[in-house]
C-alpha cells in the first residue's frame, strides 16, 4: 500500500519520525500510549492533485480526498459523511449576543461527526486486509464505527462503559457489532481496548492513538474554510466541546491547511469547551498545577478523565489564539433546550455544550459582542432522550376534551372567518 502524499508520522512528545506505511499507533519511546503521533503531508503534491473548486457544493467529505491519508487504490467505505450544512442562527445569536452560525454535524449518517473518522478507519482497515476492527467509546464512536464496519463488511467489537445512553447502545447492535459493556468508566474501557489490540492484533480505530483518525476529522475544517470562502467572511470563533480533544485538533488542522495553502485568507480562533466535571484539557491549557482526572458529567460524550489528545488540543487552542472554558451540567441542559427552541436543531448534551461555552465566553469577555461565532453541533439529540427530557421537563398530559385545552389556553376568541 502506498501513501505517497504522507511524508511521515511525527511524535508529539519527542519529535521522532516513523514510516506511515507501517501500522504504528503511538511512539514506542514512551510508556503506555502517551507518544501520540501526528501525520505530516507533502502539501505541494496534495495541492497539485486537488482540483475541486471551493464553490460550496460538498456532496461528502471525499471532496477532499487528496488530503486524506488513504491510498489511491483503496476502495472507499462511505455512507456520504460530511458536507454538512452551516446555518445562520439569528434567534440563537440574539440570545447569546453574537452573530451565530451552526455547523450541524449531527446530521451525519449515524448522527455524529465521528462518521468522518470511521469512514477513513474502515477504508484503511479493509485496504490493509484486516477483518476485525475495534474501539473503545463513550457511545458515539461505537455506533459510528459499527455502521461503517457493516458497510465495509468487517467484524466490529467494541468496548463501552456500562452506563452509556441506551440509544447509543441500540445503534451498534442494529449494525451487527459485538457490544461489550465494561463494568467501569470510559477510561477503563479504553485501557482494555488497547490491551486487547496488542493481544489479538485487531485494527484499533481509537481516534487518539490511531494517528489517522484525527485526519478524517480535518474535513470539517476544510468544509468550514470552503463555506467561509463562499460566504465571503471567516468567523471570529469556531467552538467545539472537548472529550479526548481529537475533534477540535482535527478541525483546526484542516482549517489551517487551507489557510496555509492560501485557499482562505484568515482563520478563526478556536474555543474549546469542557464540563466542569471533566476539565482536564481546560486545566492543562490554563497550566493548572493539578490537572484533574475526574469525569463526572451527564454529557457522556465528553465525560473523559484522562484525555488522550491533550497535546494536540492545546496546540490548536494556542496556534489559533483561542481559549478554553468550563460549563456546568445545568448550563449544558439549558443550552440543549435553547438550541432546539431557537433554531430547530436537536443536539445531544455534549454537542450543546458548545452553545453553553459561547454564553460563558460572552460573560467572561472572551468573545466580544457581535463577533461571528460558529457553534458545532457534534451529535444528534435523539440518541439520548433521557438527557433531553432533563433539559425540557415532561409533556403536559390531558384528557381528550376541549375543556382541558381551554383550561390551558382560555376559551377561543377566534374572529369569525371572512366570507
Ligand atoms: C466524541 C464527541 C465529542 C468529543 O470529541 P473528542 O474528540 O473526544 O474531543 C463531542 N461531542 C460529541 C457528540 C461526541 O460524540
Ligand atoms: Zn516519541
Amino acid at each position: 500500500m502506498s501513501l505517497d502524499h504522507v511524508t511521515h508520522l511525527e511524535c508529539t512528545l519527542c519529535g521522532a519520525e516513523y514510516d506511515p506505511n507501517q501500522v504504528i499507533y503511538t511512539c514506542p519511546e514512551h510508556e503506555g500510549v502517551k507518544g501520540i503521533l501526528e501525520v505530516t503531508y507533502d502539501y505541494d503534491a496534495i495541492h497539485d492533485d486537488f482540483d475541486a473548486s471551493l464553490d460550496g457544493a460538498i456532496p461528502s467529505q471525499w471532496k477532499y480526498e487528496p488530503f486524506l491519508p488513504v491510498s489511491a487504490d483503496a476502495t472507499r467505505v462511505t455512507l456520504q459523511e460530511g458536507g454538512t450544512e452551516l446555518f445562520d442562527a439569528p434567534q440563537l445569536g440574539a440570545e447569546l449576543g453574537v452573530k451565530a452560525l451552526v455547523k450541524d454535524d449531527g446530521r451525519n449518517p449515524t448522527g455524529c461527526f465521528k462518521d468522518r473518522a470511521s469512514s477513513i478507519a474502515v477504508t484503511k482497515a479493509r485496504h490493509a486486509g484486516r477483518d476485525i476492527i475495534t474501539c473503545a467509546s463513550t457511545g458515539n464512536a461505537a455506533a459510528s464505527l459499527s455502521g461503517y464496519a457493516a458497510r465495509g463488511g468487517l467484524d466490529c467489537r467494541i468496548f463501552v462503559p456500562g452506563d452509556a445512553p441506551e440509544g447509543k447502545l441500540a445503534q451498534p447492535l442494529v449494525y451487527g457489532a459485538d457490544v461489550l459493556a465494561v463494568d467501569g468508566s470510559y477510561d477503563e474501557a479504553y485501557d482494555l481496548s488497547v490491551t486487547v489490540t496488542d493481544e489479538y492484533g485487531w485494527y484499533n480505530r481509537n481516534a487518539a492513538i490511531n494517528p489517522f483518525q484525527v485526519e478524517g476529522k480535518r474535513t470539517v475544517g476544510h468544509e468550514l474554510a470552503e463555506q467561509s470562502v463562499v460566504r465571503g467572511s471567516v468567523p471570529d470563533w469556531v467552538v467545539y466541546s472537548m472529550g479526548d480533544g481529537c475533534t477540535i485538533s482535527g478541525a483546526w488542522k484542516g482549517f489551517k491547511e487551507f489557510y496555509d495553502l492560501d485557499y482562505v485568507e484568515e482563520y478563526p480562533r478556536m474555543l474549546g469547551v469542557q464540563a466542569e466535571g471533566a476539565p482536564a484539557i481546560h486545566d492543562a491549557f490554563h497550566e493548572h498545577d493539578d490537572v484533574s482526572d475526574i469525569a463526572e458529567t451527564l454529557a457522556d460524550s465528553i465525560s473523559v478523565g484522562r484525555p488522550r489528545n491533550t497535546i494536540k488540543a492545546c496546540r490548536a487552542l494556542e496556534e489559533s489564539g483561542g481559549d478554553a472554558v468550563l460549563v456546568t451540567d445545568e448550563a449544558i441542559l439549558e443550552a440543549e433546550a435553547l438550541l432546539g427552541r431557537t433554531e430547530g436543531i436537536f443536539a445531544e448534551p455534549a454537542a450543546a455544550a458548545s452553545v453553553a461555552g459561547v454564553r460563558k465566553a460572552r460573560e467572561t469577555g472572551i468573545i466580544e459582542p457581535d463577533e461571528t461565532v460558529v457553534v458545532t453541533s457534534t451529535g444528534f439529540g435523539l440518541k439520548d432522550t433521557k438527557g433531553a427530557q432533563q433539559a425540557t421537563g415532561a409533556v403536559d398530559s390531558i384528557d381528550p376534551s376541549l375543556s382541558e385545552v381551554e383550561s390551558l389556553y382560555g376559551t377561543s376568541e377566534q374572529a369569525p372567518a371572512d366570507d
